[in-house]
């Protein structure tokens, strides 16, 4: 039985006063879960969210990490540095850093193995864009993204990773995946693993991301292979991220 995962993505929003607040009413409200919960802060306010979500079971994580351990790489954040502001997670590959600033498959896969060697969980981000599923390459994609990083660490890193399915098409556009396409991308992504280690893909998290609101969330969750979700702007609204984490 996988234990479910409700991951919030700040993105680069609020001030470090407002994401005081923010964890703050998280921490206080969320009460008793067993699903996990975590938030992945600015960078900058890594360590503000840490002090306040010490006392509570919420996770930090982080929106990227750097490819590299260490040296002449300017203006980037190693795994080291993360580990040391008390990061559990790093998404990796985040469709924002894969069309905006030029990540490419071979990219994603070199922050992935320097996330694991620190002991941070890296939370592999894939998807397609509308483009690509209007072409009916949304399997292809999704296939030579999870390659690239099955490749460069292996298939028993995923015993210590997270996946987060994220239609391109449905992030911060309002527009959801119906739970159905949710599901049969969740499950082809399941069985690719399966292939290689049937072990992993049934401990392997695969959340589901992409306008998920309070509204929605119950239905997307309850689907077989989705094991929670990663939530961009409805985890800017504490009330609202509450509803999301209790739809479980
Ligand atoms: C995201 O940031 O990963 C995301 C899914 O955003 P949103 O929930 O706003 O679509």
């Amino acid at each position: 039985m996988r234990q479910s995962l409700i991951m919030g993505n700040w993105k680069m929003n609020g001030s470090r006063a407002e994401g005081q607040t923010l964890a703050k009413a998280l921490a206080e409200g969320l009460g008793e879960v067993s699903q996990e919960v975590a938030v992945c802060v600015p960078f900058v306010y890594l360590t503000d969210i840490r002090e306040v979500l010490a006392s509570s079971p919420i996770a930090l994580g982080a929106q990227n990490v750097a490819d590299q351990a260490s040296g002449a790489y300017t203006g980037e954040v190693s795994a080291t540095m993360l580990a040391d502001c008390g990061c559990k997670y790093a998404l990796v590959g985040h469709s924002e850093r894969r069309s905006y600033y030029g990540d490419s498959n071979a990219t994603v896969a070199s922050r992935f193995v320097q996330a694991q060697k620190q002991g941070i969980v890296p939370v592999l981000c894939v998807g397609e864009t509308l483009d690509e599923r209007e072409q009916d390459k949304t399997f292809e994609v999704v296939d030579e993204q999870l390659d690239a990083v099955i490749d460069a660490a292996g298939i028993d890193a995923f015993a210590n990773a997270v996946i987060a399915y994220e239609p391109v098409w449905a992030i911060g556009t309002g527009k959801t995946a119906s739970d159905e396409q949710a599901q049969e991308v969740h499950k082809y992504i399941r069985e690719r693993i399966a292939a290689r280690s049937q072990a992993i893909a049934d401990k392997v998290q695969i959340l589901y991301g992409g306008s998920v609101k309070p509204d929605n969330a119950k239905g997307l969750f309850a689907m077989a292979d989705i094991d929670g979700g990663l939530v961009g702007g409805a985890s800017l609204d504490a009330n609202g991220f509450l509803q999301i984490c209790h739809s479980v």
